[in-house]
């Protein structure tokens, strides 16, 4: 465990820090400070002016100041004069409540005082473009079905390999890499970790691919639906919850023992609860889950060239069926495949332990367990509620539920609707060329 960042400079020969914190939009925003001047920045943050960057603040707000964890540092495995440290934000002496990195610590803090811990793991699928973004970057990955092609993957091996290494050396035990189910698209896969530990290396996830992408002439896109038709950008979310944090926890208690494990779900009582909590308020969490205006073409969409979208369009769970909402894969956890690869990676660990313990809390119950395609079959399910159309009604459908407003804090709620709310106004001031080639003539 990293204490003194001066220090920790010292011993690695790191020259420099980059200070970075995540705000409301999943933007990261980071200031570069040398070596000489971590000591200082670690006690008081590095000065931000709020307003700059897509939070909830007035040009007339004071500095606020991101205060480096230094247990989070990371060296940058292809720079390795330079170490990225994840920052909390303050100003004048308190938490930042809006700010993403905040609202989850808060929300851990919720669940540890009632024994839980909250471990997850995600995955970030990506594609890999030409630097403009308008194409794929590999002109001959045109296969229908491209999912695990092994060609095209040795077309993309120097990227996708630095990465692996990358991943190797931090010691996060990635495990596998494939060629997507889109042209283009890829998804790389390393252990879950308790749930602030996966938003940190989701973030730095992100950033890695993207400059590796960058030093290899490519742009990666983490964007819901960056190519009409195709399949898009998911961020699987795979959850347990656990007796202790880290190296410490020994008992899974969504699999725990003593408290009844139901065979139809292979979880426990309290995961039965969590995931009650999950599927009662989803329509409103795909707000924070598929935050932006694109997110709506990933899920809903119509059938993909590969055949299928794998992304959800019903409140729907199942056993091992990736045609569904939430799929229980075996016991203990559950994966949620709605988010996309939008999603804040701070909010979106955040919403789902809102969303869980506000249904451990009401005892909510996640429903019936439909076994069926749902792609071909969902027609026949009654009663499940449809996942939102758009980001306006998954933004109203969040206002709506005061719930998990409360949960996820009522000063963050409102901070995020405002400014969502603004985008979406600023989206419907953008006049497409649809609008042109289906109203000219009438
Ligand atoms: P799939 O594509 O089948 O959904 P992946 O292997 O791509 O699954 O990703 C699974 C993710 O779930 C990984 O990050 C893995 O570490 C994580 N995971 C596995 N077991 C658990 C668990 N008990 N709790 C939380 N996450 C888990
Ligand atoms: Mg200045
Ligand atoms: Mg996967
Ligand atoms: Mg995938
Ligand atoms: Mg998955």
């Amino acid at each position: 465990m990293v204490k003194d960042l001066a220090k920790f400079a010292e011993e690695n020969g790191i020259k420099y820090f980059m200070i970075s914190f995540t705000d409301l939009f999943g933007g990261q925003r980071a200031k570069l400070v040398p070596a000489r001047a971590i000591a200082d920045m670690q006690e008081d943050g590095a000065g931000f002016a709020g307003f700059a960057t897509w939070l909830d603040l007035t040009p007339a707000h004071p500095d606020m100041l991101a205060v480096p964890d230094p247990d989070a540092v990371i060296i940058l495995p292809w720079n390795r004069e330079i170490a990225w440290v994840p920052a909390n934000c303050v100003m004048e002496g308190k938490d930042v409540a809006q700010a993403p990195r905040n609202v989850l610590r808060r929300l851990i803090g919720e669940a540890a005082e009632k024994g839980m811990h909250v471990k997850t793991g995600v995955e970030a699928e990506f594609f890999l473009l030409t630097p403009a973004g308008d194409q794929i970057s590999d002109e001959f990955d045109t296969a229908a079905k491209p999912c695990y092609d092994q060609q095209a993957f040795m077309r993309r091996l120097d990227v996708i390999r630095e990465i692996s290494d990358h991943m190797l050396e931090m010691g996060w035990n990635p495990y596998q890499n494939d060629h997507e189910d889109a042209n283009g698209q890829w998804e790389m896969n390393w252990d879950f970790d308790d749930a602030l530990k996966t938003a940190d290396k989701h973030s730095f996830f992100k950033f890695m691919t993207k400059c590796v992408a960058e030093k290899h002439g490519f742009r990666a896109t983490f964007m819901p639906k960056p190519i009409e038709g195709l399949t898009g950008n998911g961020c699987h979310v795979h959850i347990s919850v656990w007796d202790a944090p880290g190296a410490q926890s020994k008992t899974n208690v969504f699999a725990g023992e003593g408290e009844g494990q139901t065979g139809e779900l292979g979880l426990s009582e309290r995961g039965k609860h969590f995931l009650g909590g999950i599927m009662k308020h989803a329509s409103a969490l795909a707000a924070i889950t598929n935050p932006t205006v694109n997110s709506y073409k990933r899920i809903n969409a119509p059938r993909t060239t590969s055949g299928a979208t794998w992304a959800p369009n019903t409140v729907t769970w199942t056993g091992n069926n990736r045609t569904h909402m939430v799929r229980v894969p075996g016991p203990g956890r559950f994966e949620l495949r709605l988010p996309d690869g939008a999603a804040n990676p701070y909010l979106l660990q955040a919403v789902i332990i809102a969303a869980g313990l506000s249904g451990i809390g009401s005892k909510a119950d996640p429903g019936k367990r439909h076994d069926i395609d749902m792609y071909a079959e969902g027609h026949k399910v009654r009663g499940a509620p449809k996942l939102p159309l758009n980001m306006l009604d998954a933004l109203r459908d969040y206002d709506k539920d005061k719930a998990l407003k409360e949960a996820m804090g009522a000063e963050f709620s409102a901070a995020y609707l405002k400014m969502k709310h603004q985008e979406w106004n600023d989206f419907c001031n953008y006049f497409s060329s649809w609008e042109k080639a289906n109203t000219l003539d009438i």
